[in-house]
């Protein structure tokens, strides 16, 4: 990370000792965001090596640039090839993204009504390519957040959510558990996973039904590894692919609901 973040001009003080958080703007050109250029640099992708790297917006990337995601998303780095030279920019980052349901914002709102038309929509999400979102694990809908304004008898409100600090100890447990279970740790092959045979059929099942990708069914397996890891057991379960399924389903994306 300091070797990237020195190439880049970025001028680290001494050794990195913390992961990186990238989150470029949707102005960014395609070569600040992936790397390359004439003279090659590393782009955000490297910059945010062992970190996340974060989309706000995701659709309002311009797709070449999204694109441009696809190897190194794949492959953890960025090949850079020159007539003299060829440069290799490691690029294992978290690739974290967010995006509205339309362009309006309020597909799907209890509250408020979308007022995009069916075509608006499809242009929208079709700027998120297939390939794309075949390489994200996990597309997840929120739904409206209730606001809650602190008075004066309660200051803070009342919040609902899990406080950070539990998630981050149960994070925390998943990854130690994880790391006991298996020497091997990134890039951890399917026969690696432990799947139980319920879950193994379960899911070749499922990439029958839904058509998965090869890639696709490693990574749903990965994330019911996970899953599995949270709940620190050893085998994965048909109920931990079913649920890494749903994930998977990209239902939000793909199939707008009737208003
Ligand atoms: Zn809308």
């Amino acid at each position: 990370m300091t070797a990237i973040q020195s190439a880049a001009g970025l001028r680290p003080y001494g050794l990195v000792t913390s992961r990186p958080f990238r989150a470029p703007h949707h102005t960014a050109s395609a070569i600040a965001l992936v790397g390359g250029g004439a003279l090659p640099r590393p782009g955000e992708i490297s910059m945010a090596h062992g970190g996340v790297l974060f989309l706000d917006e995701l659709p309002e990337f311009p797709r070449i640039t999204l694109e441009g995601l696809r190897q190194p998303l794949e492959e953890g780095r960025l090949v850079v090839s020159r007539a003299r030279a060829t440069f290799e920019f490691p690029s294992r980052f978290q690739l974290v993204a967010a995006m509205n349901p339309c362009p309006c914002g309020y597909q799907g709102d209890s509250v408020l009504p979308c007022r995009c038309t069916p075509q608006a929509m499809a242009r929208y999400r079709g700027r998120i390519s297939g390939p794309l979102l075949d390489r994200i694990d996990m597309v997840v809908d929120v739904p409206r957040a209730e606001i809650r304004v602190p008075s004066a008898f309660s200051p803070r409100g009342s919040s609902e959510g899990e406080p950070s600090s539990l998630v981050r100890a149960r994070v925390a447990k998943g990854t130690a558990f994880a790391q006991s279970r298996s020497a091997k740790t990134l890039r951890e092959d399917l026969a690696s996973l432990d799947l139980d045979s319920d879950a193994a059929s379960t899911l070749e099942n499922a990439a029958r039904v839904q058509g998965l990708s090869q890639r696709a069914v490693r990574r749903t397996a990965r994330v019911a590894r996970t899953i599995a890891d949270l709940a620190q057991v050893g085998h994965v379960s048909r109920s931990a692919v079913l649920e890494a399924l749903l994930f998977r389903s990209a239902a939000p994306l793909t199939a707008p609901k009737a208003a």
